[in-house]
């Protein structure tokens, strides 16, 4: 099958690789119909992983099911399917606990916890860039969707992550119906950050950045752009909020921040939720803070290390809530809002490329070059 291949520092190529298949009884086998490009494969592309060159890359994944194990009771052949990009087994003490971005039973490390598709540190999976994926624990890792997902693909396919993740960050910051918010970061994870808050019904929507095409994006559901790179976003919240700060805000950016001038800390945005959310407010992080060191293989966390005015966040008795999104937990939930035409998370999809023309996707995609937000692949086309 042709898949895209990691190959080293910003080098992926289409390949031939050996067909997927399956290879347990609880396995499900999916031909994929669409697989997006993500800021978290930048990790892997821009080399700051430990990830083997020939891994396929890709964990937000949808397609039709082609073929099931003896074990599969409740998926079948023919039904469309978007996959959570955690892979996880349902029976452990966290997927029981509903904490399925933290599974016990799919990844080989037993320092860690939690697999995806095609990650560095995830566990061995292949991902879904590619023409056939192998789903383990399939009955529990399909999410099966409505027939009319077949011709709005580019919505369905973003509860594979972006979606449940943006949603995510509002959970792990309390937002409730009225209360205001800042979202550091307008890639896809706080577009949908401010597209979940707008679903719960919140006030003011705050999104920080300096794209402007990813600016206009979140002015176009209603959210009010701060440009960070034309003064402090912090002042600009502090002005907006009548100097209490915002109730909840959410990091959606990570250890990649770029700089912003005048701020003492290393990471900018965790320094700039804190003094931008009022006391007794709540943070959300789910920007990715623990990228492996490549050259330390014993030490999975060292580069994870972040400086913020902790004194601070503690005197206003803040509450931060952090880590990956538990997916499964907000599928059904978020599927019901796109299929009832409340939510419409492909507004922000800006490029619909065949698999061929995936390394042109992440060269523009990396380089933050003007317009291209969203790259979603078709192998099949
Ligand atoms: P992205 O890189 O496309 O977007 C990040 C955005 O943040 C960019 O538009 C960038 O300009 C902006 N930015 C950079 N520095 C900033 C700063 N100091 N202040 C404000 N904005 C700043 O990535 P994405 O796909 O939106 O993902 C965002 C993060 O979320 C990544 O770290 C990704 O790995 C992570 N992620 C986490 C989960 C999870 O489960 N927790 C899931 C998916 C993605
Ligand atoms: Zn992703």
């Amino acid at each position: 099958m042709k898949a895209l291949v990691y190959d080293g520092t910003r080098d992926v190529k289409v390949k031939d690789v050996p067909d997927a298949r399956i290879e347990r009884p609880t396995d499900v086998l999916v031909r994929i119909t669409t697989t997006n490009i993500c800021g978290s494969d930048l990790h892997m592309y821009e080399g700051r992983t430990d990830m083997e060159t020939g891994r396929v890359l890709g964990h937000e994944n949808m397609g039709e099911v082609i073929a099931v194990g003896d074990g599969i009771d409740r998926v079948r052949v023919g039904d469309l399917v978007c996959l959570p990009f955690n892979i996880s087994c349902g029976f452990c003490r966290n997927c029981e606990a509903g904490k399925t971005a933290y599974c016990l039973t799919t990844n080989p490390d037993p320092r860690m916890a939690g697999a995806a598709y095609g990650f560095a540190g995830m566990g061995p999976h292949n991902g879904g860039q590619a023409e056939l994926l192998r789903v383990p624990y399939g009955d529990h890792n399909c999410l099966i969707l409505p027939e009319e997902a077949r011709e709005r693909q580019s919505d369905y396919v973003m509860l594979s992550d972006v979606f449940p993740t943006g949603w995510h960050a509002t959970e792990l910051a309390g937002l409730r119906a009225g209360e205001s918010i800042v979202i550091y970061g307008a890639g896809p994870v706080g577009l949908m950050a401010a597209l979940s808050a707008n679903l719960k019904g919140a006030g003011k929507v705050m999104v920080v950045d300096r794209h402007p095409d990813r600016l206009a994006l979140a002015g176009q559901i209603g959210a009010i752009p701060i440009d960070d790179s034309k003064g402090s976003a912090v002042d600009r919240v502090n002005d907006l909020t009548n100097g209490a700060g915002a109730d909840r805000g959410c990091e959606c950016v990570g250890y990649q921040a770029h700089d912003v001038e005048g701020v003492e800390h290393p990471n900018a945005t965790l320094n700039n939720l804190v003094h931008s959310v009022r006391f007794t407010g709540g943070i959300g992080v789910v920007g990715v803070f623990v990228p492996q060191d490549p050259n330390s293989p014993d030490s999975l966390y060292q580069d994870g290390e972040v400086a913020f005015d902790y004194g601070l966040h503690w005197f206003k008795g803040q509450t931060m809530g952090t880590g990956q999104c538990n997916v499964k937990a907000y599928n059904r939930q978020l599927c019901g809002l796109i299929e009832q035409g409340k939510a419409r998370p492909s507004w922000i999809v800006s490029h619909e490329l065949p698999l061929a023309e995936a390394p042109s996707g992440y060269r523009h995609f990396d380089a933050r070059d003007d317009g291209w937000t969203k790259v979603l692949l078709h192998p099949a086309a």
